[in-house]
C-alpha cells in the first residue's frame, strides 16, 4: 500500500494550498476505492482528485498555477502555460456565453492576443485602454491562435504607463474596388451576448427571430499589389459615407427595401482610396481610423513599401 500512500501524498500536495485537507483523509478516500471498489488507481486517483476541485470550488487548470513566467505577446506558442504578461486593453467584445465576464483583445508592442475572463474568476474589470500587469494567466489554443484565460489565481495590476502595441494592425493604402454580401443596412440576432447577422431572419444558434438593425460594409481594398477585406462597423460606416443608421433605416422604409441602403453605400465609397488603420482579425481588418486619399499613391512608394513589410 505504499504505493497509495505516495499517490496521496502527491494529492495532497497539489491541494494544501487551497483546501485544508490532511493526507490520511486523501488516502483513505484512495483505499476506499482501490481496495473496496477495486477501481484502478488511476481512475481513483482522478476521482478523488476532482472531489477535492469541487469541494474547493476550482478548476483543475488552476491548480498548475504558481510562478509564471512573463513573456511578450508574441512569445505565446504553446498552450496551457502559465505566463504573466503586461499588455493594453484595445477592445472589448461582447461575451457569447454567461461563463464568461470579458472577452477581448489584448495588445503588447510585440502583437495582440484574445484574452477570455470567467464570471466566476471574481476579478475586477478591465477597462478598454487599461494597461494591466497580469500574473497567472494561461494559455490557450484554438486552430492555430493563441489565447490566455484569466482564472481565479490571476493576479491583475493596473499599471500607470501607456503600452505602445504592435505588429498586427494593419495600414491599407488603396482603392475600395468592391463590397461584399452582407453589407449596408443588416440584421442581428437580439439575443444577449449574440451577434450574428440573421439570414433570411434566421440566427444559426436561436432560429427565427426579432432583428435589430445594424450597419456595416464588408468592404474589398485593393493597394495595388493585394485585395484586403476590411469591416467598417455602424460608426466606421457613418464616419466613411456620411450616412447613420437612422437614416439608412428610413432610406429603408421608404424604398421598402433595405438593399437600397448597400447601393448608395456603394455609390459613394467604391473607387475611391483611402488609408485605413485597424486591427486584423483573421482575414478581416477592422477599420479603426479612416482617412479619404486624393488618389492612389504612385506605384513606385507603394512597391517600396511592400519590399520594407
Ligand atoms: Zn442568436
Amino acid at each position: 500500500m505504499s504505493e497509495l500512500r505516495q499517490h496521496a501524498e502527491d494529492v495532497h500536495a497539489q491541494f494544501s494550498d487551497h483546501v485544508d485537507v490532511d493526507v490520511a483523509d486523501v488516502r483513505e478516500r484512495l483505499e476506499t476505492l482501490v481496495v473496496d471498489y477495486k477501481v484502478p488507481t488511476d481512475e481513483a486517483r482522478r476521482s478523488v482528485i476532482n472531489h477535492y476541485l469541487e469541494e474547493a470550488g476550482i478548476e483543475r487548470e488552476e491548480l498548475a498555477g504558481g510562478s509564471s513566467e512573463a513573456v511578450s505577446i508574441e512569445e505565446i506558442d504553446e498552450p496551457e502555460r502559465w505566463v504573466e504578461l503586461t499588455a493594453k486593453l484595445i477592445e472589448l467584445w461582447e461575451p457569447r456565453s454567461d461563463s464568461i465576464d470579458q472577452v477581448g483583445l489584448l495588445g503588447d508592442p510585440t502583437g495582440t492576443i484574445k484574452f477570455t475572463k470567467w464570471a466566476k474568476s471574481d476579478l475586477p474589470r478591465l477597462e478598454e485602454g487599461g494597461v494591466y500587469r497580469l500574473r497567472n494567466v494561461v494559455t490557450d489554443e484554438y486552430q492555430g491562435r493563441y489565447s490566455v484565460k484569466l482564472n481565479r489565481t490571476t493576479v491583475i495590476e493596473e499599471l500607470e504607463e501607456d503600452l505602445e502595441v504592435g505588429d498586427d494592425t494593419s495600414v491599407i493604402e488603396g482603392a475600395m474596388v468592391d463590397m461584399q454580401r452582407g453589407s449596408g443596412l443588416i440584421k442581428r440576432c437580439p439575443h444577449e451576448g449574440c451577434t450574428y447577422v440573421l439570414q433570411n431572419g434566421r440566427c444559426p444558434e436561436h432560429g427565427e427571430v426579432e432583428g435589430e438593425f445594424d450597419l456595416r460594409i464588408k468592404a474589398v481594398v485593393d493597394d495595388g499589389i493585394d485585395a484586403h477585406e476590411v469591416i467598417f462597423d455602424a460608426e466606421a460606416t457613418e464616419g466613411l459615407t456620411g450616412l447613420g443608421l437612422e437614416e439608412a433605416k428610413e432610406m429603408a422604409m421608404d424604398a421598402l427595401d433595405t438593399t437600397v441602403v448597400a447601393d448608395e453605400i456603394s455609390d459613394r465609397v467604391l473607387g475611391s482610396y483611402y488609408r485605413i488603420e485597424g486591427p486584423t482579425f483573421g482575414r478581416y481588418v477592422l477599420a479603426d481610423d479612416v482617412e479619404e486619399l486624393a488618389g492612389p499613391a504612385d506605384s513606385e512608394s507603394l512597391l517600396i513599401k511592400a519590399r520594407s513589410i
